[in-house]
């Protein structure tokens, strides 16, 4: 499923994430950047040890930021690590943190000139963000940017759910969000 805003795509596909080819893959990372497992894991796995190497010397990023890498073997040239909020009820400002993660990794494609990119579900693994609210919070924050950022230099913009579940939560998300806009 797909959008346009601004001739700008938002585009949603099932699938693993350490296989797209945009120029950058976004990792939903700890604020150690210390690996672990989910996309994390495969990401790490797929990419090989120069990930952690340059995120061992970056040190650290906080919640609702994120920080870039090189891409190691992938086919994506970068990875952006975003730190997404825990869930923890929910009134814990885990809402503007990860709209904050999401905006933040915008933000890094957008200085390095990258013309895609490619989110995971970010806090809906074992982060234990609700899939529902998540992903009305990463939807309408891409949505936003390409509507505001009509200059930017990103065209696409993936979102690459990795169950089927996932993914139907998603385009309903995006069905109900591109018919209210
Ligand atoms: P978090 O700690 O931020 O919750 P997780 O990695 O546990 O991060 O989960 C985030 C989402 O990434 C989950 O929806 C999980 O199903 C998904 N995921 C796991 N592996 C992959 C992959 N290879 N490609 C895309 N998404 C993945």
């Amino acid at each position: 499923m797909e959008v346009t805003v601004n001739q700008k795509k938002l585009i949603l596909v099932q699938g693993d994430i350490t296989k797209q080819e945009t120029d950058a893959i976004v990792n939903a990372a700890n604020s150690r950047l210390a690996g672990g497992g989910g996309v994390d894991g495969a990401i790490h796995r797929a990419g090989g040890p120069k990930i952690a190497e340059e995120c061992r010397k970056i040190g650290g990023c906080p919640t609702g930021k994120a920080v870039i890498t090189s891409g190691g073997n992938l086919k994506a040239k970068y990875v952006i690590h975003a730190v997404g909020p825990v869930y923890r009820g929910g009134t814990h400002g885990e809402a503007e943190l990860l709209k904050s993660a999401y905006l933040s990794s915008l933000e890094i494609a957008e200085q390095k000139g990258l013309r895609s990119i490619s989110f995971p579900s970010i806090s809906t693994g074992a982060y234990g963000y609700p899939i529902k609210e998540a992903s009305q919070i990463a939807l309408e924050t891409v949505l936003d940017y390409l509507m505001e950022h009509k200059d930017s230099p990103l065209q696409e913009v993936y979102f690459v759910l990795y169950t089927p579940f996932d993914y139907s939560v998603y385009a309903e998300t995006l069905r109900r969000l591109a018919e209210h806009k």
